[in-house]
């Protein structure tokens, strides 16, 4: 790497319009190299067949281009896929293919490491090295987007930030790369297929409801209960449920869209009545809908999965007041792929 030459995709187009301009040439090559950049994810300047020798020899000398790499894949028995991603520092971050039989997802990362301490998360027994850059995220999707063709035959359909990192504490960044993911300069996807799930950072729940974002929320509850959620996610202690709760009406006043709650049922923490009553309670503030994850084992066993016929009660008291619950159960699990698992352990 070299670390004297700029990253060329820390520009904007209007940057790259100027570049031309100073040195002499057409503002226009400025849109050529965005589109080889973006749209055609070229990683070389020598891919940039429509520039003359010279001028992709000029870039050269001026910038780099710091593509990811897939490092390592591995293929679950359910078709899973986990790629383990080399960044241009040579860190690594973890993506996810996930297919079932009409679409694939592509789970991302946003962060290398995780600066939350969620005792239930195998990423957070990781340090935050680092944000990833908007083109480190847009990376992962080009990246997923090609094993989709190539393993399913179809693009990519969805794409959730539920990989290592924390997408609200990197928020600009997360913002910049799915603005590449939705743009008809980038890959057009529509930001209704994009999930940006956060473990509630209400500050920013609030920014991105002034920010008018079109991407859909989900938010890791897992209790609804102060003193519980703060000891599974200490991280409550700083933003408690109530703080949660004002953002998240905030969110539907501004967007009109439903939240999603992300809940894992664990014996001896959550697996109560009164945690049962304390999240139907919670789900009557904003209109919403319950995604009950199915628990990966990440330890030596502190925390345990309850019993179906418990989460049969979280079922039943939800849909006896009308809020929408689903079963959620996890993908790739013999490789460490699933929710919670992702730690760079190759
Ligand atoms: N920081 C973000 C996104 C990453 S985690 C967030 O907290 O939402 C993605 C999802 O996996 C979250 O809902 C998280 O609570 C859940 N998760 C973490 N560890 C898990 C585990 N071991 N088993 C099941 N789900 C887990």
């Amino acid at each position: 790497m070299d670390t004297k030459k700029k990253d060329i995709r820390a520009l904007s187009k209007d940057d790259l319009r100027s570049f031309f301009e100073k040195i002499g040439d057409k503002a226009f090559r400025g849109n050529q190299v965005y589109e080889w950049l973006w749209h055609k994810s070229a990683y070389s300047f020598d891919d940039m067949t429509s520039l003359s020798k010279a001028t992709r020899t000029m870039l050269q000398a001026h910038f780099v281009i710091n593509n990811i790499e897939v490092d390592t894949m591995q293929r679950s028995n359910d078709g899973t896929i986990k790629n383990a991603i080399k960044l241009h520092d040579q860190l690594i971050v973890e993506s996810v293919l996930i297919p079932t039989k009409t679409r694939t997802t592509a789970c991302v990362s946003s962060q290398v490491g995780c600066s939350l301490d969620c005792k239930f998360c195998a990423t957070s027994r990781l340090k935050r090295m680092r944000n990833l850059n908007p083109d480190e995220i847009y990376d992962q999707v080009v990246a997923i987007n090609k094993q989709s063709l190539l393993y399913h035959n179809i693009p990519l359909s969805n794409i959730v930030f539920m990989g290592m990192g924390e997408p609200l504490m990197n928020y600009n960044n997360v913002i910049k790369s799915i603005d590449k993911i939705t743009s008809n300069e980038g890959l057009g996807m529509s930001p209704k297929r994009i999930t940006v799930s956060t473990s509630g950072v209400p500050k920013i729940i609030k920014k991105m409801a002034d920010d008018n974002v079109k991407f859909n929320l989900a938010v890791s509850l897992h209790s609804a209960i102060d003193e519980i959620r703060t000891q599974i996610m200490p991280f409550n202690e700083t933003f408690p449920l109530n703080d949660l709760r004002a953002s998240l009406e905030y969110w539907y006043s501004k967007t009109n869209r439903k939240i999603t709650y992300e809940y894992v049922v664990w014996n001896d923490i959550n697996d109560k009545q009164t945690d049962i009553d304390a999240l139907v309670k919670f789900c009557k503030y904003v209109p919403c809908k319950v995604n009950l994850i199915e628990y990966n084992p990440i330890d030596d066993g502190e925390f345990q999965q309850a019993k179906p016929s418990v989460i049969e009660n979280y079922i039943k008291s939800l849909e006896k007041h009308h809020i929408v619950v689903n079963v959620r159960r996890s993908r790739g699990k013999d490789i460490d792929a699933a929710c919670g698992q992702l730690a760079n352990k190759s």
